[in-house]
């Protein structure tokens, strides 16, 4: 599963965080993740629940905000938000547009007590 690397990689992440700013009682991480990864935030927090149960991380919880996929359409100069991957201008229907974001994977914050 996709989703399973992911959470394995923001483990170790979020681990090596903890030993660099000697964090204690972590409540939460706050990740941010584009559209465009394909990512189930659902199946990404079950993920990360799992494979926190035999660490000191067990009850810490994943907050992921969903960020929108954002193109720039070189007709008419726009930028807009697009719900689906689908390379087409909201506005003047042109297929000359360039995708600017949604390909997002970060953390963003750890919360502690
Ligand atoms: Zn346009």
């Amino acid at each position: 599963m996709h989703e399973l690397s992911i959470a394995e990689s923001l483990l170790t992440i979020v681990q090596e965080e903890i030993t660099r700013h000697c964090l204690e009682n972590v409540l939460s991480v706050k990740v941010k993740v584009g559209k465009f990864t394909a990512i189930q935030p659902e199946a990404l927090s079950f993920c990360f629940e799992l494979i926190i149960e035999d660490t000191s991380l067990k009850g810490v919880t994943l907050d992921i905000e969903v960020l929108a996929i954002k193109g720039y359409c070189k007709e008419c100069k726009e930028d807009f938000e697009l719900e689906d991957p689908v390379r087409i201008c909201p506005k003047c229907q042109s297929w000359n547009v360039r995708i600017e974001g949604g390909r997002e994977l970060y953390i963003e914050s750890i919360e502690v007590e």
